[in-house]
C-alpha cells in the first residue's frame, strides 16, 4: 500500500512527488511507469536532446540518486492496466495489486498515429530510434505544422537534411497561435529551406518491409522521403481509468482542486481536462510544463492540507533555429492582434485581445516583453493598441 500512488512517470508525476516531499509530506509514494526511464523532460526531445546538444542525463527531471533519497519507490516499466476504486486498488501489467489512499493519474498521452510506418516524437526511444537511423536519410517529411513537427523540421535543416513539411490546413500553428505568427514562422522555415506545404492532405505513408519509401497525399502525389516524422497531436492516456467509471471526455474530467468525478482519484496533466478561466472557462487539456508543474503543485497543496484551486496563467516555449519563443495566456478566441516591433528585425511580440482586453502574447525573441506581459494577461487588462504597439514603452509601465 501506498499514501500517493502516482500512475505515470512523466513531467506531472514526477514534479508531484518533488512537490509533496518539499511540503514535508512524510507518507508512502510510489511512482508507476511504463517507460524504462526514470522521468525525463519532454521539450528537448524535439529540441536540444534531437540535435544532441543535450545528453540524456541532462533532460533527467531529477538525478537518479533524488528517488531513492526521497523515498519515492520508482516502478518502471509496468503499466497500471486496471483501476478498482471499490477497493483502492489498481493492477499492473503482470498481474500484482498496488493499493493506494490517494491515486493520482498523471499518464500524458499517446501520438496519434497515421500508420506504424514513420517515427512519432513522444519518448526518448521514439527519438534515439529515429537519429540512429539518421546517417542513412536524405529526404525527410515532416507530417504536421505545430510545434513539434517545425521544431523537428529546424533541427533537421541543421543536420542538412531535404525537408518537406506538409501541413493540412492553410497555415502551420493553426491551433495555438493568430495567423500572423503562423506566416513569420513559414517564412522564416523557407528561408531556411524547408519546403512548407500548406493545405497539403496525406492520403497515407508508403513502404515496403517496414521501411518507408514516401508520402502519398490526398491528390495522389507522391513526395518521396527516407524519413517520415508525423506530429500531429496525441490522445491523452485515459483508458484504464474511464474504465473504471471515472467521468473522462477528451480528458479525464477534473475539479480545480484536479479531482476527478470519484473520491481518492486525481488527474493531473496533459490527460486531466479542466475548466481554465484563460480559455473563458471553457473546458480544455494544456499540454505544457507550465500545467503539468501547476496541477502537481495543486494536488501536492491538497493532499497535504492546504487545498488552493488551479488558476495560473498558461505559458509556453518553442526553439526554431535562433528564434526562442515565449508565450503567455491563450489565444483562442481573440478578435484583434497587435505587432509590437518589427518580424523584419525578428524580434517583436504579437499580442492578442478579446473585447479590448489582453489575453495572450506571442514572444519572439523579446523575453521582456514576455516577462512583462504576463501582468497584462493576468490582469484582463484593457489596453489601447497603439499604446500596446509602442516597443519604445516597457510593458510594466502599461500595467501599472
Ligand atoms: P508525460 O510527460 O507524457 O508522462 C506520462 C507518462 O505516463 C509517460 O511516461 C507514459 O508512458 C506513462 N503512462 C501512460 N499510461 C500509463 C499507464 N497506464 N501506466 C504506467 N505509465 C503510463 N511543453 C512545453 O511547455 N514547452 C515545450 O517546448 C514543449 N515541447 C515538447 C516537445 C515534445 C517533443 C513533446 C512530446 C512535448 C513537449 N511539451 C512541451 C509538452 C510537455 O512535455 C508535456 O506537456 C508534459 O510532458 C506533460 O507531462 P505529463 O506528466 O502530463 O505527461
Amino acid at each position: 500500500r501506498f499514501d500517493v500512488l502516482i500512475v505515470g512517470a512523466g513531467h506531472a508525476g514526477a514534479q508531484l512527488a518533488v512537490a509533496l516531499r518539499q511540503r514535508k509530506f512524510e507518507g508512502t509514494i510510489a511512482i508507476v511507469g511504463d517507460e524504462p526511464e526514470p522521468p525525463y523532460e519532454r521539450p528537448p526531445l524535439s529540441k536540444d536532446y534531437f540535435s544532441g546538444d543535450k545528453s540524456f542525463e541532462r533532460i533527467l527531471i531529477r538525478p537518479t540518486a533524488f528517488w531513492q533519497e526521497r523515498n519515492v519507490e520508482m516502478l518502471l516499466g509496468y503499466r497500471v492496466e486496471r483501476v478498482l476504486p471499490d477497493q483502492n486498488r489498481v493492477a499492473l501489467s503482470d498481474g500484482s495489486l498496488i493499493e493506494y489512499g490517494s491515486l493520482v493519474w498523471a499518464t500524458g498521452g499517446s501520438p496519434r498515429r497515421l500508420s506504424c510506418l514513420g517515427h512519432y516524437v513522444r519518448t526518448r526511444a521514439d527519438v534515439d530510434r529515429m537519429k540512429d537511423e539518421l546517417p542513412d536519410v536524405r529526404k525527410v517529411v515532416v507530417v504536421g505544422g505545430g510545434y513539434i513537427g517545425l521544431e523537428a523540421a529546424a533541427v533537421l535543416r541543421k543536420f542538412g537534411k531535404d525537408v518537406t513539411l506538409v501541413e493540412a490546413l492553410d497555415r502551420v500553428l493553426a491551433r495555438v497561435a493568430g495567423e500572423p505568427l503562423s506566416r513569420f514562422y513559414e517564412a522564416e522555415h523557407g528561408k531556411h529551406g524547408v519546403h512548407v506545404r500548406l493545405s497539403t492532405q496525406v492520403e497515407c505513408l508508403e513502404g515496403e518491409g517496414g521501411r518507408i519509401s514516401g508520402v502519398r497525399l490526398a491528390t495522389g502525389e507522391l513526395l518521396p522521403a527516407d524519413m517520415v516524422i508525423v506530429g500531429i497531436g496525441i490522445i491523452p492516456a485515459t483508458e484504464a481509468l474511464a474504465a473504471a467509471g471515472v467521468e473522462a471526455g477528451n480528458g479525464i474530467l477534473v475539479d480545480e482542486l484536479c479531482r476527478t468525478s470519484v473520491s481518492d482519484i486525481f488527474a493531473i496533466g496533459d490527460c486531466a481536462a479542466h475548466s481554465n478561466r484563460y480559455a473563458q472557462g471553457t473546458t480544455i487539456r494544456l499540454e505544457s510544463v507550465q500545467n503539468a508543474n501547476d496541477q502537481a503543485a495543486t494536488v501536492a497543496k491538497y493532499l497535504t492540507g492546504d487545498g488552493e484551486p488551479y488558476d495560473t496563467v498558461p505559458w509556453f516555449w518553442s526553439n526554431q533555429y535562433d528564434l526562442k519563443l515565449q508565450t503567455v495566456g491563450l489565444s483562442t478566441g481573440y478578435d484583434q492582434t497587435v505587432f509590437r516591433g518589427d518580424p523584419a528585425s525578428r524580434a517583436f511580440s504579437l499580442i492578442y485581445l478579446r473585447d479590448g482586453r489582453v489575453i495572450a502574447l506571442d514572444c519572439v525573441n523579446v523575453a521582456r516583453d514576455y516577462v512583462q506581459g504576463k501582468a497584462l494577461v493576468q490582469g484582463a487588462l484593457v489596453i489601447s493598441a497603439e499604446k500596446l504597439a509602442d516597443a519604445s514603452t516597457p510593458l510594466k509601465e502599461l500595467a501599472a
